[in-house]
C-alpha cells in the first residue's frame, strides 16, 4: 500500500476499506507515513468525509495503536465524562467529585488545552503540586482509594489520537465528524470506561456550528460506544458564550469550587446536574431522570462532592484537605466598560478564548508555556441589562501592555442591544443511552426536554 493512493481515492472521493485505514494509522505512528501526506490525507476528509464503515475501522486502527487499561476489577461501572470543546469548560472539576460523592468511582484521561478551546489538566495544574503524571497503577490506586482520577493521557495510550490531533489542529481539519468521533471514543474505549456522557457543545466556541450537525455526531458516537459495549449517554449544550463567567486556568478553578461549594453560575449548576445524572441513570443508581438530577445536585448543596474534590486534590499531590488552595492571582486587573445602554445580547465565546490566548491563558503551539493565573471574567453575560460605563467582565493580566490588549478584544466580544433577547439554553437536548430512554420514558419532573433514542 503507499499513502498517496490513498490520499488520492479520498481526494476523489472513495470509501477506503478496513486494512487501508489500518495500515494508514499504524504505519503513520511507526512515523513511516510523513506529516506532511497525514495532513493532505486529513484536509481531504475534512472535504469528503467518511464513511461510517471507515469511522468504526479508524476508531478501531486508533484504539489498537496503544495499549489498552480494564480498570473492571475496580467496580462493575467505571465513569467517564467528555466534552467536544469548550471556552470556560470546567464541568469536569465538578461533574467527577459529584459522581465520585454518589458512589461512582470517575477515571479520566484528560488533554491540554490547544487552540481556542481549554484543557482540564491545565486547570488542574494551576493548583500547586497538582499532578497529572500518574502511571496506569497510580490511577487504578488512586481510582480505588479516593473514588477519582484525572490524569494527563499516557505515551502507550492512542498514541494515534495525540499525533493525529496535533496534526488537525495545526491544518484546520479539527471540525469534521468522523474524526471527532473516532478520536473521543478511541480514547474512551481504550481508557476502560464502561459508562460515558459526552458533552456535545454547539455554537460559535464549539467545533460543531449547529444542533443538526451535533446531534448526528453524537448519534455516531453512541453507535461506536455501543459496538464497544459502552453505554453512551449525550447531552447537547450550548456553546455561543463562555460557561460561567470565568475562562483562565485558576479563575476556573476558582469558579468551579464555588459550584462545589453550592453557589456559582446556574448554567454550569444546570450542566454539571445533566451530565451527571446521566451517569447516574447509566450506572442504575436512580430510577428517572430527576432523581438522578436531584442526588447529583444534593451533593453540591451538602458539601459531599466538595470534600471529595479535596481528597481529589490532595491525592494528587495539591494543597491537603482543609489547607488554603493558594491558587496564584495576576498581577494587574482591568476592567471592559460597557459603552452603551442595554441587555448583553451576546459574548462571543471565540472573542474571549482569543483575549486569553493573548493573555497567556492558553497556547497557540504545543508545548508553549501557559500563566495559569491570567484570564478574563464576565460580570455580565447574555439578557442581562447594563449602563453605559458599567463594568462588563474583568481582565486579569500579567502586565499593563496585555492587559490592554485583553480589554480591547473582550470589548469587541459584547453585544449590547437595545431590545431584551430571547432566553438562552444551556440544555439543548439530552440523548439518553437507547435502553435508558426507554426504561425512563415515563419519568415526570426533568428539567429540559428528552429525546430517547428508540
Ligand atoms: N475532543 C477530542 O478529544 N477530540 C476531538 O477531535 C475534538 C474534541
Amino acid at each position: 500500500m503507499r499513502a498517496v493512493d490513498l490520499i488520492a481515492a479520498k481526494r476523489d472521493g472513495e470509501t477506503h476499506s478496513d486494512e487501508e485505514l489500518g495500515w494508514l494509522i499504524r504505519e503513520h505512528v511507526a512515523g513511516r507515513v510523513p506529516d506532511y501526506q497525514m495532513s493532505a490525507w486529513l484536509m481531504a476528509v475534512r472535504l469528503r468525509g467518511l464513511a461510517e464503515t471507515e469511522v468504526e475501522a479508524l476508531t478501531d486502527a486508533m484504539v489498537d495503536s496503544g495499549t489498552r487499561l480494564d480498570l473492571r476489577d475496580l467496580a462493575p461501572v467505571i465513569t467517564d465524562k467528555h466534552s467536544t470543546g469548550g471556552v470556560g469548560d470546567k464541568v469536569t472539576l465538578v461533574l467527577g467529585p459529584v459522581v465520585a460523592a454518589c458512589g461512582l468511582p470517575f477515571a479520566k484521561m484528560s488533554g491540554r488545552g490547544l487552540g481556542h478551546t481549554g484543557g482540564t489538566l491545565d486547570k488542574l495544574e494551576s493548583i500547586p503540586g497538582f499532578r497529572v503524571d500518574l502511571s496506569a497503577e497510580e490511577l487504578r490506586a488512586q481510582v480505588r482509594k479516593v473514588g477519582i482520577a484525572v490524569a494527563g493521557q499516557t505515551e502507550a495510550l492512542v498514541p494515534a489520537d495525540r499525533l493525529l490531533y496535533a496534526l488537525r489542529d495545526a491544518t484546520a481539519t479539527v471540525d469534521q465528524e468522523g474524526l471527532i468521533a473516532a478520536s473521543v471514543m478511541s480514547k474512551k474505549i481504550a481508557a476502560g470506561t464502561t459508562a460515558l456522557v459526552l458533552d456535545v457543545t454547539v455554537g460559535e466556541g464549539a467545533f460543531f456550528r449547529d444542533v443538526g450537525a451535533a446531534r448526528r455526531a453524537a448519534e455516531l458516537m453512541q453507535r461506536l460506544g455501543r459496538r464497544a459495549g459502552l453505554s453512551v449517554a449525550c447531552v447537547i449544550s450550548a456553546m455561543d458564550q463562555p460557561l460561567g463567567r470565568a475562562v483562565g486556568n485558576a479563575l476556573e478553578v476558582e469558579e468551579a469550587v464555588r459550584c462545589l461549594e453550592g453557589d456559582g453560575p446556574g448554567d454550569l449548576r444546570e450542566l454539571v446536574g445533566v451530565l451527571a445524572g446521566q451517569l447516574l441513570l447509566l450506572a442504575g443508581r436512580a430510577s428517572c431522570r430527576a432523581a438522578a438530577e436531584r442526588q447529583a445536585l444534593a451533593t453540591l448543596d451538602d458539601g459531599g462532592a466538595l470534600a471529595c474534590f479535596r481528597r481529589w486534590v490532595a491525592a494528587q499531590g495539591g494543597p491537603a484537605v482543609g489547607a488554603s488552595l493558594d491558587l496564584p492571582q495576576a498581577p494587574v486587573r482591568a476592567q471592559v466598560l460597557a459603552d452603551s445602554d442595554g441587555w448583553v445580547g451576546a459574548v462571543h465565546a471565540r472573542s474571549v478564548a482569543r483575549a486569553c490566548v493573548e493573555l497567556g491563558a492558553g497556547r497557540e503551539l504545543k508545548g508553549a508555556e501557559i500563566d495559569p493565573a491570567v484570564g478574563v471574567v464576565l460580570r455580565v453575560a447574555h439578557g442581562e441589562t447594563v449602563r453605559r460605563g458599567d463594568i462588563l467582565a474583568e481582565v486579569h493580566a500579567g502586565d499593563p501592555i496585555a492587559a490592554a490588549k485583553g480589554v480591547a478584544i473582550v470589548a469587541r466580544a459584547y453585544t449590547i442591544e437595545r431590545r431584551m433577547p430571547a432566553a438562552r439554553a444551556i440544555v439543548i437536548e439530552v440523548m439518553e443511552y437507547p435502553e435508558d430512554g426507554r426504561r425512563h420514558r415515563e419519568c415526570n419532573g426533568h428539567t429540559g426536554p428528552i429525546v430517547g433514542r428508540e
